[in-house]
């Protein structure tokens, strides 16, 4: 079993004591984040980096920060005024209804013929 002790830091936490035992048998521990919020934070989220701060420390990684520019070097900008008119937009809706609209025609004979016959005589 991993032991922790006062003064032990996990990311932003320092454990400052241990904390009440809580009923389901699961050590917590009172810690205080970097920012100076103390908290009581359950043994298991220590060890394992469920918890690694208060929740002030939402700042993105270097590594990721790097990743993410990377990957929108990548990605054309599409020019303005590429979105669809209003017109443009009901047109393509109105033919996507009407495909859908004969497909559904199409498929009504087959799909009926079988369980629902009854419902057609
Ligand atoms: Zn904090």
């Amino acid at each position: 079993m991993y032991k922790i002790s006062k003064g032990d830091q996990f990311n932003s936490w320092t454990v400052l004591s241990q904390a009440p035992t809580r009923p389901n048998n699961i050590k917590h521990w009172l810690c205080r984040c970097t920012c100076g919020t103390t908290r009581e934070v359950s043994q298991h989220n220590l060890i394992h980096n469920k918890s690694k701060n208060c929740g002030c420390f939402r700042v993105v990684s270097e590594h990721t920060r790097k990743l993410l520019s990377e990957a929108n070097k990548g990605v054309p900008k599409r020019p303005k005024g590429y979105q669809h008119s209003e017109e443009a937009k009901a047109k393509m809706k109105a033919s996507q209804v009407a495909r859908r609209e004969r497909e559904r025609v199409e498929a009504e004979p087959q799909v009926s013929s079988g369980k629902n016959a009854s419902h057609l005589s």
